[in-house]
């Protein structure tokens, strides 16, 4: 049996990580996926050859959403204070389900509207309305006011419903790696 895919093996993981804490922020979690120990930020620096505020941003931007946490301890001798910090990576996992689950709802409300109305759009880029409201303005685009015609859904409704069997598939593989 091969072992389920790591949370931050996944692209829209890393995605979500780049976009939360910057371009580096993987590098950090990364590392900490190696050590599987807790790391101070003078060490991350040190590794990652940035400065200690350039680590400090990333992991405090990663502590904000939960994902990176601290302990704080008073060095008995200088009386500095040190901050040990660790990475949750199941957290990345939470926030992925959780952005991906209102991406699902989106589809599955456009795949409804793909399948249960005549869509109608004019030749323009303009929007594609339902039938109803595409009554209500006597088939005249709203936008530009040239003619609609009924839009042929099948092939969106298909590729919404491609889309949506992708994204479950990536959900299920992301709640087996937690
Ligand atoms: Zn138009």
């Amino acid at each position: 049996m091969t072992n389920p895919k790591k949370i931050i093996n996944f692209e829209s993981a890393q995605k979500l990580v780049t976009r939360i804490a910057g371009e580096d922020a993987m590098r950090v979690i990364r590392i900490y996926e190696k050590k599987k120990a807790n790391v101070t930020d003078e060490e991350l620096a040190k590794k990652m050859r940035l400065k200690v505020t350039e680590v400090r941003t990333i992991l405090n931007r990663l502590h904000y959403r939960g994902v990176a946490l601290y302990q704080k301890s008073k060095n008995s001798k200088t009386g500095w204070y040190s901050y040990t910090w660790v990475v949750k990576s199941k957290r990345i996992a939470e926030l992925l389900l959780e952005e991906l689950g209102e991406n699902l709802e989106k589809l599955e409300s456009k795949q409804q509207i793909q399948s249960n109305y005549g869509l109608f759009s004019c030749k323009g880029l303009c929007e594609t309305i339902p039938f109803e409201v595409a009554a209500e303005y006597r088939f005249k685009c709203p936008e530009c006011g040239k003619a609609m015609n009924a839009v042929d859904t099948k092939k969106a409704l298909k590729k919404t419903e491609q889309t949506l069997q992708n994204l479950r598939d990536e959900i299920s593989a992301i709640q087996k790696s937690i």
